[in-house]
């Protein structure tokens, strides 16, 4: 069973930041706490050891950090899904509508295959567009399953965002 007051006896909230009328939460005070991290990496390894996975896909840049952390424990490899620019070889793309103007990600070429059965991790779910960007991105490696995982998942802020998943993309978030 989770600690569930652990992890959120040591979520930090920030209001209006980065702009005024957003709670951020920030997960460096989770990160910091060795007793937080670990429940974490437990809670983390329990829900996807047996699955199979294969390769962790972080999100730039607080998905990288429990990517590492799990991926060590199930015997997974980590993937880096990145912004533009950042990646030294040959990238596959996926582009993605925010609130103002379009943002991209890449994943190198030849870092999934048919084979892998893929978590994507991010630190937190919220409107969800930054996911359904990166499952997609994944999907083009016709990948033999996809996994999605949250640290935080704002459901009372954002009720609808897991309706724009495909249906065979299994999500679970642990707060
Ligand atoms: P979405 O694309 O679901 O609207 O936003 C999620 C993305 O923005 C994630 O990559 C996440 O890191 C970041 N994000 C948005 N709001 C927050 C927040 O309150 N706290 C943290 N830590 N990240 C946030």
């Amino acid at each position: 069973e989770m600690n569930k007051k652990l992890l959120l006896d040591n979520l930090r909230c920030i209001p209006d930041w980065p702009v005024k009328g957003v709670n951020f939460r920030d997960v460096t005070t989770l990160f910091k706490s060795p007793e937080a991290l670990q429940e974490i990496t437990d809670e983390m390894v329990d829900l996807y050891k047996g699955k199979g996975v294969t390769k962790i896909v972080g999100i730039e840049s607080r998905g990288f950090v429990m990517s590492s952390a799990v991926a060590t424990r199930l015997g997974a490899g980590i993937v880096l899904c990145r912004k533009p620019g950042k990646l030294p070889c040959e990238t596959v793309q996926e582009s993605y509508a925010k609130e103002y103007g379009v943002d991209t990600i890449e994943i190198h070429k030849d870092a999934i295959n048919e084979n892998d059965i893929v978590l994507l991790h991010d630190d937190l779910l919220a409107t969800g567009g930054t996911m359904k960007a990166a499952c997609d991105l994944v999907k083009k490696f016709h990948p033999k399953k996809v996994y999605c995982n949250f640290i935080i998942e704002l459901h009372t802020e954002f009720p609808h965002s897991r309706e724009q998943f495909d249906k065979d993309v299994e999500i679970s978030s642990l707060l």
